[in-house]
């Protein structure tokens, strides 16, 4: 579709475009319509048109554009645009006004249901984790799927993960040690899959970090707001962001590192937390807050780097094998897939890393029923080929939407990073 140049701006377009702007923080006439934000969609979608509609002043035609709400919010156009605009926070502005009736008309989009549910995944999770196995029995029952995809949108082929029995952080509160702390304390982030879902990877990150010399906590944080942004509940997320601000505000200013492993809940301390805060004092906590808040790639990285990484990796385990890393679209904002390439290097592998761009399954976006097409085109036109290139390899990736989404689309069982690295530890003697 052609965006038209010369059309006639509508009576109160400069008030809508300075509400995009309020709610968004862009300024959209920085974009001076390139393209590389719509090249670079792995969802065929096109943000330049969504831009050009706001610059016009066309602001209810963006909000009626399919680009506003099938964004995935993986972020490759933002990591693409040459002048800086973020087109996700523009459309997710463009869907606040549309859901508010600031447009005209309320929309009806959103699955309502599906949404809430999604952005209050932390209370589901918990739930479902405190009433495993039954919960997971409930799940795996004929009929389930379908019932899901009727009630929730969720589409019929896709598989909720798993809750864990114990969760992690009940493991962590009677786990002993594997180190005496000699390097200083770590707070480690309790992200909510982590800790409902895949204890595993808690575990790993824990022995890696204690191997490493370092005293592990858990951060005491509570959940990042990723989902409820993603959803439009930006009061919910405003106030998860207000709390752990002032949460972890004393570790920052002390200089104890915070340590994730999940990509998209530290995005949103970097991205997000400065301004959902709210007030001037909290804003300037959020950016001082920010860089203390690293991956645990980047965080093992710099002392590999400094070499100062005090951990032993048995070559006679890793021996050469063959690992394809797959980098996270969140990852890619904020951090680079290339610190996790050293340490397997480091580790004894043969790693690589794929140049793909998103897997398609971008947060929850591929496991809604509407969004299932675009989701499969993106994984076959990313990821998929570049495993095809490494069809004896180990997969390896941070994100657990990616992890979901090549587990679904292939017979490869990806592991998180800290997975594999823990597994070649040399043995405790
Ligand atoms: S990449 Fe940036 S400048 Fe280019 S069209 Fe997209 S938003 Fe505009
Ligand atoms: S954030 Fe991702 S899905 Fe959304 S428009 Fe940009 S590239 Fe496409």
């Amino acid at each position: 579709m052609t965006v038209p140049t010369t059309a006639i701006p509508r009576p109160g377009s400069e008030q809508l475009q300075s509400r995009v702007r309020d709610l968004s923080g862009q300024n959209v006439f920085a974009c001076y319509q390139c393209g590389r934000c719509t090249a670079t969609c792995p969802f065929s979608l096109n943000p330049q048109q969504v831009l050009r509609r706001v610059q016009l002043g066309q602001v209810a035609e963006a909000a009626e554009l399919e680009t506003t709400w099938r964004c995935a919010s993986c972020f490759s156009c933002v990591v693409a645009c040459p002048k800086g605009v973020d087109p996700p926070r523009v459309m997710q502005a463009l869907r606040i006004m549309a859901t508010s009736g600031e447009l005209g008309r309320k929309h009806s989009k959103t699955h309502r249901l599906r949404s809430r549910l999604i952005a209050m995944n932390h209370r589901t999770a918990k739930i479902g984790s405190a009433l495993a196995p039954a919960s997971n029995w409930a799940l795996s029952l004929p009929g389930a799927a379908v019932v899901s995809e009727l009630v929730l949108g969720i589409h019929r082929s896709r598989r909720m993960p798993e809750f864990a029995r114990t969760s992690f952080a009940a493991w962590f509160s009677l786990h002993a040690p594997a180190g005496d702390g000699h390097r200083g304390p770590v707070l480690l982030f309790l992200d909510t899959y982590m800790d409902y879902n895949f204890p595993a990877i808690g575990m790993a990150a824990t022995e890696l970090l204690e191997r490493a010399g370092f005293a592990v906590s858990l951060a005491g944080n509570v959940c990042c707001g990723r989902p409820m942004i993603s959803k439009g509940f930006l009061a919910e997320a405003a106030e998860q962001a207000r709390l752990n601000v002032e949460r972890l505000a004393g570790a920052a200013t002390e200089n104890v590192p915070i340590v994730g492993c999940e990509p998209s809940c530290l995005l949103t301390f970097h991205r997000e937390y400065p301004s959902l805060v709210g007030t001037e004092e909290l804003r300037k906590a959020a950016e001082a807050l920010a860089p203390k808040v690293v991956l645990i790639d980047a965080f093992l990285d710099s002392l590999l780097q400094a070499g100062e990484l005090e951990l032993a990796f048995d070559r006679a385990k890793s021996g050469g094998r063959p690992v394809i890393l797959h980098g996270h679209c969140h990852q890619k904002v904020f951090s680079s897939p290339a610190a996790g390439l050293r340490l397997l290097r480091e580790a004894g592998f043969d790693a690589d890393v794929t140049n793909a761009s998103c897997c398609g399954m971008a947060g929850s976006f591929g496991y809604e029923k509407e969004n299932y097409e675009l989701s499969e085109k993106a994984i076959e036109r990313g990821v998929l080929p570049a495993l095809r290139e490494w069809p004896e390899a180990e997969v390896v990736v941070m994100g657990v939407s990616c992890r979901q989404q090549i587990d679904h689309f292939t017979d490869r069982r990806p592991k998180h990073l800290v997975e594999a690295l823990r597994d070649v530890l040399m043995d405790v003697p």
